[in-house]
């Protein structure tokens, strides 16, 4: 989207707007697909949630990857709204349940579903037995996170030396594992995190499949990355190199799944901002604006994500710091950005700021999170 037409949405609309381009989205979806023709995409709803975001999506023919109940129901509730001849029956076809961990209630409430649920440790399959006995399963592996942005092999995924014996439990258990599933970590911008997980993920299912236990789905998980700046290589790069091994490890009958959170929808959203405060303190200039950290800003807390401010004005660039709205020391945009000088009402912008941002904005200090303006829907 040019910077004139971000402008004037925001003189519309008034400050802080969050603005969601729905060309983008659909465009990334294609790439996504074009790139990486034997992938199903399950799009990972926690990067963005907007309802709108799921419409577009299972308009373009995407499926969709859930955590949490709620997500589940958002997801479940979307596609029970649009017309019939877009619906599919079958469930798996349309969401997995990619939250290795779940309270028992959740599992109790979507075990009517018979939905495709990820584990990673025998306490789960035992609730899972109990509480879910419908469900189907997916084993998620640990797989190398070298490197990526956001780290997530301490927290799930079995450990590959348990995992066919982790299969052999729950088929005993009298339940049916479905998928093979690992993540490499969010921004994974080293490559090899997939070479080798992909790795891992033949072996386990060739010995399953040794004894017996045929896995017929491999969900490769998110973590393909966002171009945020000039070191990230092209994903046609990164596509290349898995279908590389996708086409060495796997039989052609393998479904094959994906779960991109970010990289469906970071590119397609831009935030704009208002100066409302100004001041020089250890003779740098700083600005104060109406968006926080607590707010569309949140990724630079919780996605390890510096995001650049832009102005619309024109002028020598000078180097400033920027801070949010809130009261807290920690609502610090940046110390480090460049801009020409800025005078309170005016106006600047993010880019890129679609995925894990307006996604995890609070009401901190009794601001409430930015609007939020979808265009090209
Ligand atoms: C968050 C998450 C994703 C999406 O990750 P991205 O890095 O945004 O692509 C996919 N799968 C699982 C299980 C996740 O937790």
């Amino acid at each position: 989207m040019t910077a004139r037409r971000l402008h004037s949405i925001a003189r519309r609309h008034g400050t802080p707007v969050v603005v969601i381009d729905h060309d983008i989205i659909r465009r990334n979806y294609a790439s996504f697909r074009k790139h990486l023709p034997r992938v199903q995409v399950y799009y990972a709803v926690k990067a963005n949630p907007a309802p709108e975001i799921i419409s577009t999506l299972y308009k373009a023919g995407a499926s969709f990857d859930v955590a949490s109940l709620p997500e589940f129901m958002l997801v479940y509730e979307n596609i029970k709204r649009l017309p019939a001849r877009q619906r599919q029956e079958f469930i798996w076809d349309k969401i997995v349940y990619a939250n290795p961990i779940k309270p028992r209630e959740t599992l109790q409430e979507l075990d009517q579903y018979k939905p495709l649920v990820t584990y990673d440790n025998r306490a789960e399959l035992a609730k899972i037995r109990r509480f879910a006995p419908h469900a189907g399963l997916a084993l998620r592996l640990r797989v190398p996170n070298t490197g990526s942005i956001v780290e997530l092999s301490s927290k799930f995924g079995c450990d590959p030396g348990e995992a066919v014996d982790l299969i052999e439990e729950a088929f005993e258990a009298g339940l049916t594992v479905e998928a093979v599933s690992f993540h490499v970590g969010s921004q994974c911008t080293n490559f090899e995190n997939f070479v080798q997980a992909l790795n891992i993920a033949a072996a386990v299912i060739r010995e399953a499949a040794s004894r017996g236990r045929q896995i017929k789905i491999l969900d490769i998980g998110g973590g393909f990355p966002v171009p945020y700046d000039r070191h990230v290589r092209p994903f046609s790069a990164l596509a290349r190199r898995i279908n590389a091994e996708i086409g060495r490890l796997f039989p052609a009958g393998m479904q094959i799944l994906a779960e991109p959170g970010r990289f469906l929808v970071a590119t397609a959203a831009a935030a704009v901002a208002r100066v409302i405060g100004k001041a020089v303190r250890d003779g740098k200039t700083c600005y104060y604006i109406d968006d926080s950290v607590y707010h569309t800003f949140s990724g630079i807390i919780f996605d390890h994500c510096q995001y650049r401010l832009k102005a619309f004005k024109k002028g020598p660039l000078e180097i400033c710091s920027v801070f949010g709205q809130t009261c807290d020391g920690l609502d610090t945009i940046s110390h480090s950005e460049q801009l020409p000088g800025l005078e309170i009402e005016d106006l600047v912008y993010s880019e890129n700021i679609g995925a894990y941002a307006s996604a995890s904005a609070t009401w901190f200090n009794g601001f409430p999170p930015a609007k939020v303006v979808h265009v090209n829907l």
